[in-house]
């Protein structure tokens, strides 16, 4: 079975990298696939989140990384790939995740959307937590690969 895992990644951390990490090994091959939303401007390029996606996914021959702009359900029949995966932390994912899935399904009904819960060491983890503490200079380096700590202390050298 093949799968895409859409998302921001606006940078990849440890938590996305463990769901990557478990979807690819049950699966033949995994499309990530970054969001480009013109409405949401990230921290990172579209094409450096690419770029550090690529990095720590290397050891993954199953895995590749895209990316996509507008409507997911668009994207699934450009790649014919009817099968999402998405990632749970916690309770609060899960509205917003259920709406999305449910809307895509609207949109397409031959699209599944499958949860992997969260590892319970990443089941606070997210992107946007990851940058306030790199922006206010904290210690970050047990929630992302070195490659994006790199890439985050980078982006904040000098304040934004
Ligand atoms: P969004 O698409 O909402 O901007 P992200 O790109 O950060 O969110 O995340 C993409 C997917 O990865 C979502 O399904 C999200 O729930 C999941 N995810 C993000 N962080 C983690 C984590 N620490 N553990 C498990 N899943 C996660």
């Amino acid at each position: 079975m093949n799968a895409i895992y859409p998302g921001s990644f606006d940078p990849v951390t440890y938590g996305h990298l463990d769901i990557i990490e478990r979807a690819a090994k049950k699966l033949d091959h995994l499309i990530v696939a970054v969001l480009n939303n013109p409405s949401k401007k990230g921290i990172f390029t579209v094409e450096e989140r690419i770029d550090l996606l690529v990095e720590v996914t290397k050891h993954l021959p199953n895995v590749e990384i895209d990316f996509f702009s507008g409507l997911l359900s668009d994207y699934a029949v450009k790649k014919n790939c009817f099968t999402m995966i998405r990632g749970l932390r916690a309770v609060s994912d899960f509205e917003y995740e259920m709406q999305m899935a449910l809307v895509n399904r609207k949109l397409n009904p031959k699209i599944e959307t499958l949860f992997l819960v969260s590892d319970s060491k990443y089941a606070f983890l997210s992107s946007s937590i990851v940058k306030e503490i790199a922006q206010l200079n904290g210690n970050f380096s047990c929630f992302v690969p070195k490659v994006v700590e790199e890439a985050l202390k980078d982006k904040f050298k000098g304040g934004l």
